[in-house]
């Protein structure tokens, strides 16, 4: 699905943002929230293009450091596949990609992966990571993860999210929601205990007065196909709720009811999952670990050591496929994270 991003540097929510993790177990995991505005991711573009950073004195010296360095990409969808082929060779040249599997061993063994050691993941898993991302990736030969919404899968339902900006736009109305300011509907819902974002949701689908289209997702046999293609299929929740938001039991239910589907579609228990919105959750992290669970993926926008010291707390880069070149190599590098956090700190 497109991603139309249009948050500026300045309101980027680095912290204290309405998605915030209840309560983080590490000090500095921040989360940028997934959907910020429509639905996209929101590291992609910032107001100010970010270009020019390409030209920074320090970029060869943030490269270097990079170098040393695990960088996990966290995509969306693929909107424009020639665009993300052209991102895959210029990993091929600047990078190692390597699978999640590599990274699981890495963690087993306690080897680093190799310096310049790229893994690419995708998030929410809708249908143009099989259509776009796939046919780009199979081509180069390069392996990926995608994190799915196990109760999406063999559905025509759209993502929540999508749905409750449609239904705002259509006359739906909830009580806890103030529909009139369309950029704070997503930050609102997000913000709201998860009965509450459930009931809301609700109100506006009775009160909208047009139902939002139907998207086609991804089908179990899909997830099977992914797999064949090397784009290994991890857990990303039943329902994708915001976990800080809800109750303990809610918690265990959305990574177990995912579980267990993909261990039905796929044969194998997932080993892998990615915290919905990016927020870090310590009571998801036992559950994770119960089940099981060797890897976990944040949404903070860092880079992270090639061996994770927290294999449930790895970092990601969050990108899209319409990255502009300039920008994708300073967000590799870690400069163009970097210079978005001091100009958060800045603005605090
Ligand atoms: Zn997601």
């Amino acid at each position: 699905m497109p991603h139309t991003e249009t948050t500026t540097v300045r309101s980027l929510p680095t912290a204290g943002t309405a998605a915030r993790p209840a309560a983080p177990a590490r000090p500095g995991v921040r989360t940028l929230p997934e959907h910020s505005v429509g639905d996209g991711g929101a590291g992609a573009h910032p107001a100010d293009g970010g270009d020019w950073l390409r030209f920074a004195p320090v970029q060869p010296l943030f490269r270097a450091m990079a170098a040393q360095r695990l960088a996990v990409l966290a995509y969306h969808g693929v909107t424009d596949p020639r665009s993300f082929g052209a991102q895959l060779d210029r990993l091929r040249r600047l990078a190692v990609p390597v699978s999640l599997e590599a990274v699981q061993r890495a963690v087993a063994e306690r080897r680093p992966l190799p310096p310049r050691s790229v893994l690419i993941t995708f998030d929410d898993a809708d249908r143009s990571v099989l259509t776009h991302a796939l046919p780009e990736l199979t081509r180069r030969g390069i392996p990926a993860a995608a994190f799915v919404i196990s109760e999406l899968i063999g559905t025509d339902r759209p993502f929540w999210w999508h749905e409750a900006a449609f239904l705002a736009r259509h006359g739906g109305r909830a009580r806890s929601l103030c529909t009139d300011q369309p950029s704070q509907l997503l930050p609102r819902l997000k913000s709201l205990p998860d009965p509450d974002r459930r009931r809301s949701l609700q109100e506006l689908r009775v009160s909208a007065d047009r139902r939002p289209p139907r998207q086609e997702q991804l089908a179990p046999a899909d997830l099977l196909a992914l797999r064949d293609g090397r784009v290994s299929i991890g857990n990303h929740t039943q329902g994708h709720p915001c976990l800080g938001r809800c109750d303990t039991a809610t918690v265990r239910a959305e990574i177990t009811g995912a579980h267990h589907a993909l261990t039905r579609w796929l044969g194998e228990p997932p080993t892998a999952f990615a915290y919905p919105d990016g927020g870090h959750d310590p009571r998801a992290e036992a559950v994770l670990d119960e089940l099981g669970y060797r890897l976990g993926f944040l949404s903070d926008h860092r880079l992270g050591p090639r061996l994770p010291g927290h294999p449930l707390q790895i970092s990601r880069l969050q990108v899209d496929s319409a990255t502009s070149a300039r920008r994708f190599d300073t967000i590799l590098s870690g400069l163009e994270p970097a210079y978005r956090r001091w100009r958060g700190q800045s603005v605090a």
